[in-house]
């Protein structure tokens, strides 16, 4: 069912316009009009002010269907860029992508680790500089720069309430430092709600799929997108999907609950469970390496499991099994018909999770005899929040409606 566009102010009917563009990849005058139930005459004199404003261009010729061949409509890709910022303890990310939010260039840095805030944000600017420099990218092209991080969103301030890790950052305004910091306008968001309007943006989805992204680095996020846009809640921090609890009596999670999919099923869960499996532990020669980074852990067992070591199979298997329940709680609570796996966590084990989560959608959601739940990878490279938090600028920028839908 195409959105229709009636009553909408003239500024969100461009943006959403520009959306149909974008969702389309090419698309000609005449499809536009259809999809979005206005007449050929306003969508003409909408598409010549975005063609005037440099975001869209003409693009050859559709096939013709009788008459004159018509004239194809695509993002003017290359006429404005959008920074993206992944920050992590252990790495920074940076990425420069384009209208369509698709990676030109990228680059990474030493993680934040445990320097005071204002020294990491001093030091990203700076090498935000060195970096645009490098690729001959003016500032003014740059829409802005959005910053993807682990943790609790608190809106009001920029802030990421996070983490057990870095508690300087607690009260430290992200957006306002790095804003001063390289006067360009900041965006802060987390990095499941990154890697969501990433796949939104840059795999163009159209806004009549309603879509979960489910995000695992050494936990698990998840980003809602519904009719367009990030599903937030009350406070911004909807999807809290690894504080869902699995097993009322399960092991006790750091937020408080019990059985949390945090305890159960992330990375950090497969290392925990691992220690304890002796023979396991020593095969794969992470007892010399203790202390190590989660991730690096848990890439090793990944890896293991991946090529036939069945008790690193096992641990795999059972952590895509809790995570299925919970998607699939969460696939029947929102009436999804799309989730996505991404996120460096899926990176190496991913084809074991789909398969799981994939069986178990497929048997039990409620709604399969109406709509089937498609389940794909999304992006599992290390730049995969950095691009994501790229397209949460664009999504803001060019496509203003979806806030205020
Ligand atoms: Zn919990």
């Amino acid at each position: 069912m195409p959105r229709r566009l009636k009553g909408a102010s003239s500024a969100d009917t461009r943006s959403a316009i520009l959306d149909l563009i974008r969702s389309s990849g090419r698309v000609s005058r005449i499809e536009l009009s259809e999809k979005s139930g206005l007449t050929e005459a306003t969508i003409s004199k909408i598409v010549r002010t975005l063609i005037d404003g440099g975001l869209v261009v003409e693009a050859g010729f559709a096939e013709s269907t009788g008459g004159k061949r018509p004239v194809l409509l695509e993002l003017n890709a290359a006429s404005r860029y959008a920074l993206g910022v992944s920050l992590d303890y252990a790495r920074i990310s940076l990425v420069l992508c384009d209208l369509n939010g698709m990676a030109l260039h990228s680059h990474s840095i030493p993680g934040s680790g445990r320097s005071k805030p204002q020294t990491v944000i001093d030091r990203v600017a700076r090498e935000i500089g060195r970096f645009l420099d490098k690729h001959s990218v003016s500032r003014s092209d740059v829409i802005g720069i959005g910053v993807s991080g682990a943790g609790r969103q608190d809106t009001s301030g920029g802030v990421l309430r996070s983490s057990r890790h870095t508690g300087e950052w607690e009260e430290f305004a992200i957006e306002a430092a790095l804003c001063e910091a390289t006067d360009l306008p900041v965006i802060l968001e987390n990095d499941a709600n990154c890697a969501a309007l990433g796949e939104f943006w840059s795999g163009r989805v159209s806004t009549a799929h309603d879509f979960a992204t489910i995000y695992m680095a050494t936990g698990i996020g998840c980003g809602l997108v519904i009719n367009g846009d990030v599903y937030r809640g009350a406070s911004s921090n909807a999807g809290e999907i690894g504080h869902l609890s699995l097993d009322v009596d399960g092991p006790e999670c750091f937020c408080g609950a019990r059985g949390c999919l945090e305890v159960m099923a992330t990375p950090a869960a497969i290392v925990r469970s691992a220690r304890e499996h002796e023979q396991l532990w020593a095969r794969l020669n992470l007892a010399e390496r203790e202390g190590e980074d989660v991730r690096t852990s848990f890439a090793t067992i990944a890896t293991a499991a991946m090529t036939g070591d069945s008790d690193a199979e096992e641990l795999v298997r059972q952590s895509a099994k809790y995570l299925a329940t919970a998607v699939l709680g969460l696939a029947n609570i929102f009436d999804l018909d799309r989730v996505y796996l991404a996120g460096p966590g899926f990176a190496t084990a991913g084809p074991i999770y789909l398969e799981i989560v994939r069986d178990v959608l497929d048997r039990l959601a409620f709604m399969r005899k109406v709509h089937p739940v498609a389940v794909e990878m999304g992006e599992t490279g290390p730049g995969a929040a950095a691009r994501g938090a790229a397209s949460v600028v664009l999504h803001s920028h060019l496509t203003p409606h979806h806030a205020r839908a």
